[in-house]
């Protein structure tokens, strides 16, 4: 089979912060470029990409379908990507396999704080984008202001391409020079007519920008915009092209989804100015030695993928993937690296083409394709799939750490089996979420990413699964280190019974701990000297010893709460031959460890959360005393208009019901964000 033609695709997703208009916008690009009839039988009525009740019920889209829009020749393949803070991880993860992205802001309210999050995330993965200034029909909307706050607030080099003129229900291409009308019932007739010159002239700021933009690498180009020379249309796509993909400058578009403004020029530039998959530069992996290797898309060479997502479907396990080289057939045998742990050969059974609820199978995935995999029992989110023959880890998709939990239990004993079926299932979809048993209660724990998240996740499980359920209020993950150094000794030494003549075994350890900066995790070292002298370790009594040590990181020495940030170092052993088995080495480093952390004194360690709370400047005074009520580090304020950015940190359990109670203090109107960003003192 021959590999498709992939210089016509454009991979891409939408993101912004919530209510900027993103289902709007793309529910537009699938009617105008005729996606919609071939789903809109399927989900009538309702928004085309938001499968799930409860992203309907909070207005917010959760899943990562994939959706194909034709348009010019090309095809417009959408990853949709989440759009609430609390589902960072499925953002990153959906964006780790775009190839572009289209970020849209609102036009009156400009930068807000998702938008921040996102074109992190964006930054992370060097993702060309462009930008889509939507809402410009409403009064307020301000396309200048907007492209000021996308340089201040987010160091973006927007270059204006369309400027929204609403009330004339047009916009003005400044790369083509003309002024675009948008007719029909649902604007879908493009009506163009050349620019006028008092027009044109008026747009003189905007179109300067354009050009020193499409002129950034192009040194010609850019001497002759300097001269005020205007640069011909293939000009100004060819040199905004190159820029785009770069990633210095970010092509922007003004419109209005909702009125049907300004949305066929984003089509037809996302084609122009975003990459094919073919355009992307190669992707990092390593091999299993460390190595690194650098991947170019192609079909040539063995494989290498990635999975992003696991979805049930119909009951089965099914994983989304995207191909960086290679090609995979029904069948195929691929291997699941796990460094430092056993990696997993499976066969995939069989592969799909997805667009939209539509499934269709392939006989061949190539390089450059997103595909649906089924057959995969143990591929998880995150994990590169290669072939046998040449083992190689992409990246991995940092995974972060679920600091809220809530213990749930059926409403009914006899739900019990249902709900673990369930739990478990949800669990292999989303791998923010975590069920554990609370080993002193016996309860079991829904651990996720914040309060939104759990209450999805509870409503999914009643709603979707008919389970009614009975759980607590979230509790705040904690952590612990040592308040400062200490050693402890431990002289383990047991008579075995039962055996004839009885056996001794013994070992002694000594052990020490101390407390490491923020953020520096767990370091065990097992470097004992180790007595009589002459004697030394075998690799059961060295690994025996290691596991001592390890012993307590889950539950600490008395609270059952996990430590973090300290360094347990085993510093001597003494053997007693044959006695020191395995065990008795386990069990003196375990106990040593246990007292010297006693010795040590704890310390309380709470998830810190970055947090960005956006208010109309009239409630500046009142939600910054709240905010100090909660204890939080004011980092700092940022005015735009009449809003204001305020930037702290607040530990999290300060934060806990903080969305009702801002919005009460701001009717309505304050927004805040907030991400993990570390287990701390306060
Ligand atoms: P999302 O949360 O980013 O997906 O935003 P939605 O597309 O759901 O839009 C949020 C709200 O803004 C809805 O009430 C839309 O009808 C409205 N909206 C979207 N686009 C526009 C627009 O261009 N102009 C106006 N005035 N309202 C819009």
């Amino acid at each position: 089979m021959k590999p498709p033609d992939l210089s016509d695709l454009r991979n891409i997703g939408i993101a912004a912060h919530v209510d900027a208009g993103k289902t709007t916008l793309t529910e537009r690009i699938l009617f105008y470029t005729g996606a919609s009839h071939k789903i809109g039988e399927v989900h009538d009525g309702a928004a085309h990409m938001d499968y799930l009740a409860e992203e309907r019920a909070h207005g917010i889209t959760i899943t990562s379908a994939v959706t194909k829009a034709p348009w010019q020749e090309h095809v417009i393949q959408l990853v949709d990507t989440p759009g609430h803070v609390d589902f960072t991880i499925e953002v990153e993860r959906s964006m780790r396999v775009l190839d572009g992205c289209v970020v849209v802001l609102d036009g009156v309210r400009g930068v807000e704080p998702q938008t921040e999050t996102v074109w992190r995330q964006r930054d992370r993965f060097a993702l060309p984008a462009l930008f889509f200034v939507n809402k410009m029909d409403r009064p307020g909307a301000d396309f200048e202001h907007t492209l000021n706050s996308l340089r201040k607030r987010l160091h973006a080099e927007p270059a204006p391409v369309t400027v929204p003129l609403a009330e004339q229900n047009a916009v003005v291409h400044l790369i083509e020079r003309q002024l675009l009308r948008f007719a029909g019932e649902q604007g879908e007739q493009v009506q163009t007519e050349p620019c006028d010159d008092p027009l044109w002239d008026a747009l003189r700021p905007y179109r300067e920008a354009l050009y020193l933009a499409a002129a950034e690498a192009d040194d010609e180009l850019a001497e002759r915009v300097m001269m005020g020379e205007e640069p011909e249309p293939h000009e100004l796509w060819r040199g905004l092209r190159a820029a785009t993909l770069s990633g210095r400058v970010q092509p922007c578009f003004g419109g209005s989804a909702l009125r049907n403004l300004g949305v066929q020029p984003l089509l037809d530039a996302i084609i122009r100015l975003l990459p094919s998959p073919l355009d992307r530069p190669p992707s990092m992996a390593h091999r299993l030695d460390g190595s690194s290797e650098s991947v170019i898309m192609e079909p040539k060479g063995p494989l290498v993928a990635l999975a992003f997502k696991v979805q049930m479907w119909e009951g089965r396990r099914h994983v989304f993937a995207r191909i960086y080289r290679g090609t995979l057939k029904p069948g195929d045998e691929v291997l699941v690296p796990r460094p430092g742990g056993d990696s997993i050969k499976e066969h995939v059974a069989r592969i799909f083409d997805v667009d939209a609820g539509k499934r269709t199978r392939m006989q061949q995935a190539f390089a450059g394709q997103i595909v649906l995999l089924a057959g995969l029992r143990y591929a998880a989110t995150g994990d590169t799939l290669c072939s046998p023959e040449a083992p190689l880890t992409l990246e991995r998709i940092e995974a972060r750490e679920p600091v809220l939990s809530l213990a749930i239990e059926p409403a009914s004993a006899d739900q019990e089996k249902k709900l673990l079926e369930v739990l478990d299932k949800l669990e292999q979809e989303d791998p923010t979420l975590q069920v554990q048993e609370d080993p002193e209660t016996g309860q079991r724990l829904l651990r996720g990413m914040g309060e939104l998240h759990l209450q999805i996740l509870l409503e999914r499980i009643q709603r979707e699964f008919g389970l009614s359920l009975r759980s607590s209020r979230p509790a705040v993950a904690l952590r612990v280190t040592v308040a400062g150094p200490a050693s402890a000794e431990e002289d383990f030494a047991r008579a075995l019974e039962g055996e004839q003549p009885p056996k001794e075994v013994r070992a002694r350890a000594r052990v020490s701990v101390r407390p490491l900066e923020r953020r520096a995790g767990v370091r065990v070292v097992v470097e004992p000297t180790v007595a009589p002298p002459g004697a030394s370790l075998s690799a059961l009594q060295a690994e025996a010893a290691a596991a001592g040590a390890r012993d307590l990181l889950a539950s600490g020495p008395v609270e059952g709460v996990p430590l973090q940030d300290l360094e347990i170092h085993v510093d001597e052993i003494e053997l007693f031959g044959a006695a020191s088995r395995p065990e008795a080495l386990r069990a003196a480093v375990s106990r040593a460890v246990r007292k010297a952390l006693l010795q040590a004194g704890e310390r309380l360690l709470r998830p810190i959360m970055r947090t960005e709370v956006v208010v109309p400047e009239e409630n500046l005074g009142t939600v910054l005393g709240d905010l100090q009520a909660r204890q939080a580090l004011i980092q700092g304020t940022e005015t735009e208009g009449n809003t204001v950015a305020i930037r702290c940190e607040v530990a999290l359990d300060r934060l806990l019901g903080y969305s009702t109670d801002l919005r009460s203090m701001t009717r309505g109107r304050g927004q805040f964000t907030m991400e993990f960003d570390r287990f701390d003192t306060v």
